[in-house]
């Protein structure tokens, strides 16, 4: 080699947009994998309807709930549904377990305005609910826009009723509303953080009275006559209840050439979808596979559906166990690719990155070594040699893939589930779908990195 042409090809690491490497083959099955994704984030809008839409799904690929004394055996389909939040799908596989098991971990909670436990009020006859913020959103995102209501109510009795409204065709949404420009000189002094508070993010619930002259609150006394019809409730049922307010309209594509999908909650159900096909695809996988869908980690990943929770340690006890394996053996061979979004690179905001280490649309899944903020704090930074199987497996298996960082150095930073895998002795990095909007109640990923993600899990499930 002695041209500048021939020795930059074999040295310099490029990077290609994946409209211009995938064969037109591969472009088509992109967009077409995308079309059940869509359907996928309308039916999953909060971590409960995901847990749903998967356990469905996966009792037509053959998955039976998880029994604890069963020794299982090479191509066994279980699965773990803890309370109906959080989710463990698993394919066992050929080596024994003492070779490690390979797990998907994604989250499928969402940003969004949870109601208070005492939520319902009327004032100057109109009824709202209460609400306090689930995650980090920018809180000004989510007036004047239509929402739905999604959740469950535990009544008195102790029976439970789901609730769902927003959603279909002909359905009532709700709204926060905001303050008219007109009138909105001294908000809009107000720092963009507190342009809606937290306090003011009230939803609208009615406006009709209830026809009877004397009583007082009689709109809120309306509104309570509908949900007993309805659903069997009284305000006290609202106490135990955990019900959730997001965006009420539906995925989308978006662009004129359909490239991106738009929609709430891709952060993480777009690493959740691509992981779950991937399991349902894997037929005889060599190690045996572990899809996870965990709940509370825009929160921190606390309570007992969170990936903090022992849950997916004590699976893989229960699951060695009848081997005679102890679950420790298990975790020290075991990979996991801790799957959640990337901020793709926004040419609208060029400053927050840093070109050279941040991912872009279009080129594939994003490798992220390490999360954290200011110097790496509270990531779990991959090993050199893990980073370099990961490298490999995506290489032979035709990936599509970069690798990104979230912002530039102290621009900010953040974490994810990673962290948690990795303390049980799992070597662990983080994988996943650039997004631009992230945490805004209509995010936007591209379709040819959905597709990538999809095929990076479905090498991991081989
Ligand atoms: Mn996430
Ligand atoms: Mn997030």
């Amino acid at each position: 080699m002695s041209n500048a042409k021939e020795l930059k090809e074999a040295l310099f690491l490029e990077k290609k947009h994946g409209g211009l490497l995938l064969s037109e083959e591969e472009l088509k099955k992109a967009f077409d994998f995308c079309e059940e994704y869509k359907n996928f984030l309308n039916q999953s809008k909060t971590e409960r309807e995901a847990v749903d839409y998967a356990v469905a799904r996966a009792e037509k690929y053959g998955f039976t709930p998880f029994d604890p004394s069963k020794a299982y055996k090479a191509g066994d389909k279980v699965y773990l549904n803890n309370r109906g939040k959080a989710l463990i799908l698993c394919v066992v596989g050929k080596k024994p377990l003492t070779e490690g098991v390979h797990i998907m971990a994604a989250h499928t909670d969402s940003p969004r305005l949870d109601l208070k436990q005492v939520p319902l009020y009327e004032d100057n006859e109109v009824a709202y609910f209460k609400t306090h913020y689930y995650g980090g959103i920018k809180k000004y995102q989510w007036g004047a826009t239509p929402l739905s209501l999604h959740g469950v109510v535990v009544k008195a009795d102790g029976t439970s009723v789901k609730v769902s409204v927003g959603e279909d065709e002909g359905d009532p949404a709700f709204c926060v509303t905001d303050l008219l420009p007109h009138l909105a000189a001294d908000q809009m002094k107000r720092p963009a953080g507190e342009i809606l508070r937290g306090e003011e993010l009230n939803l609208v619930i009615g406006s009709m009275p209830f026809r009877d002259d004397e009583a007082s609150e009689r709109v809120k006394l309306a509104i309570l006559k509908l949900l007993n019809e309805k659903y069997g409730i009284t305000e006290a049922d609202f106490l135990s209840a955990e019900l959730e307010v997001v965006p009420a309209f539906k995925a989308c594509d978006i662009g004129f050439d359909r490239s991106i999908v738009g929609g709430y909650g891709q952060d993480d159900r777009v690493c959740a979808y691509t992981e779950m096909e991937a399991v349902f695809g894997a037929e005889n996988p060599e190690n045996t596979v572990m899809c996870i869908f965990a709940d509370k980690e825009e929160i921190g990943s606390c309570g007992n559906t969170g990936m903090k929770c022992a849950f997916l340690r004590h699976f893989i006890e229960d699951l060695a166990a009848p081997h005679g394996i102890a679950g420790r053996t298990v975790l020290a061979k075991s990979k996991c690719l801790s799957a959640d979004v990337s901020a793709a690179f926004d040419p609208t905001f060029p400053d927050v990155s840093e070109r050279k280490n941040n991912a872009f649309l279009n080129y594939g899944v994003s490798i992220c070594k390490y999360t954290g903020s200011r110097g790496k704090g509270g990531s779990s930074d991959a090993s050199a040699e893990f980073m370099g199987w990961v490298r490999r497996m995506l290489d032979n298996g035709g990936v599509l893939w970069q690798t990104s960082e979230l912002g530039k150095v102290d621009q900010g930073g953040g974490g994810t589930v990673a962290a948690y895998i990795a303390e049980l002795d799992v070597d662990t990095i983080d994988v996943g779908v650039p997004v631009l909007s992230m945490h805004a109640p209509f995010e936007l990923t591209s379709k040819i990195d959905v597709y990538s993600t999809y095929r990076a899990f479905a090498e991991f499930s081989k």
